[in-house]
């Protein structure tokens, strides 16, 4: 399970179109934002999704069904898990949380079956034919070589003259002042400003729907702000066969989840600045790393004491002996990415020092194991 630090190869191939769905999150660091969209993704490695993400994919796939009138949608729903779960098995990054209904519990998948359900009945009418198909229903592929993006509305409802974009989520859609999360609104704007390229008389509605309905504006300012920072995006990478990885990264607030973090020299250089008083700005993700002092073995798993790049003394419990690490560790420098955050406590300052208590497994009840672990070793141990 323990492997060497992963590497960003030197050059990618540049991506020609970007997703709407990544451009609404991302907000500064311009090598997550080239590497995720490089048609070279398959030579970058990732830190696994883990089971909530795997699960939200599922239930996303069984919304959109639903929405597109599929009785069938949970049933569907439940054969979509069991056959992932035989993929995540066979996998090693992944095979400690392949049991998805156990590791997503079992209040998650009553709730999201309830909202299949609910969204069959709620989304399902039959759409209107007087336009062309392909731009009406569920999965609608919209692609503008003029914007450069391209990407899938999950449902576009209405008829010639007037349409709504429905973007179904399973999660929260408003940011906490009650309005359209920020992400989710450019998303649903990018998907209207495709539209109307191809309708441009068309009236629009955009809507964000977990079950309930957010409006996310659609005027002509709404639209024109989406477009100038769509343009502003997609200016930072011209177009060309490859670009240079150095010099692209900026550490900040676009690392909390991104899945580059442990091949990312950037992120590996900075993040240990950060963890005696995390700037505001910053989500620190719950990684850690430096060099071993102690290894003990007890029940409830190896419990590992290291001093770690910031000169913290930090310890790690309850890990997984199926990750490797024995006492022979001791005096090596590891790395943990996706641990689980045990306990934070301010600093005497006010200052917010990064956790130095760390888990794997649960030390209390209602609590799941860090499933997205990932421990890696640095090349001098
Ligand atoms: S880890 Fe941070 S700095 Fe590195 S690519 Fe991701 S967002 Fe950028």
């Amino acid at each position: 399970m323990m492997q060497p630090i992963p590497r960003i190869p030197p050059t990618l191939q540049v991506p020609v179109f970007l997703s709407p769905s990544l451009i609404g999150s991302w907000r500064e660091c311009r090598l997550k934002l080239f590497a995720l969209h490089s048609p070279d993704r398959a030579a970058l490695e990732f830190l696994p999704k883990g089971p909530f993400a795997e699960f939200g994919t599922l239930a996303h796939k069984a919304i959109k069904a639903a929405a597109g009138g599929d009785r069938d949608a949970v049933a569907a729903f439940e054969r979509m898990i069991d056959e992932r779960q035989i993929t995540l098995a066979a996998n090693a990054a992944s095979a400690r949380y392949a049991d998805l209904r156990a590791a997503v519990g079992p209040a998650r998948m009553a709730a999201t079956r309830d909202l299949v359900e609910r969204q069959l009945r709620r989304l399902s009418a039959p759409t209107r034919t007087e336009v062309p198909p392909r731009r009406r229903g569920r999965e609608v592929f919209l692609e503008s070589t003029v914007l450069r993006l391209r990407g899938s509305a999950d449902l576009i409802r209405g008829g010639r003259a007037s349409a709504e974009i429905v973007d179904l989520k399973t999660g929260n859609t408003t940011d906490d002042s009650g309005q359209a999360r920020p992400a989710y609104a450019l998303q649903l704007q990018a998907y209207a400003l495709m539209l109307l390229e191809q309708e441009p008389e068309v009236r629009l509605q955009l809507s964000l729907d977990n079950g309930e309905r957010v409006v996310v504006p659609s005027d002509e300012e709404a639209l024109s702000a989406a477009r100038r920072r769509i343009d502003a995006i997609t200016a930072l990478l011209p177009l060309g066969p490859e670009f240079v990885t150095t010099g692209l990264a900026t550490a900040g607030s676009d690392c909390y989840q991104c899945p580059l973090r442990p091949g990312c020299a950037a992120y590996r250089e900075t993040a240990p600045t950060w963890w005696h008083d995390v700037p505001a700005d910053v989500k620190a993700p719950a990684d850690i790393w430096g060099r071993i002092q102690r290894i003990d073995s007890r029940p409830d798993g190896i419990t590992a004491t290291l001093v770690d790049a910031s000169g913290r003394g930090v310890r790690i419990v309850g890990l997984d002996e199926q990750i490797g690490i024995s006492a022979e560790r001791e005096g090596t420098e590891l790395a943990f990415f996706n641990l689980e955050v045990d306990a934070v406590k301010p600093g005497f300052q006010g200052q917010r020092p990064h956790t130095r208590l760390f888990r794997d497994g649960p030390v209390r009840p209602g609590q799941h194991r860090a499933w997205t672990l990932a421990v890696f070793q640095f090349e001098a141990s």
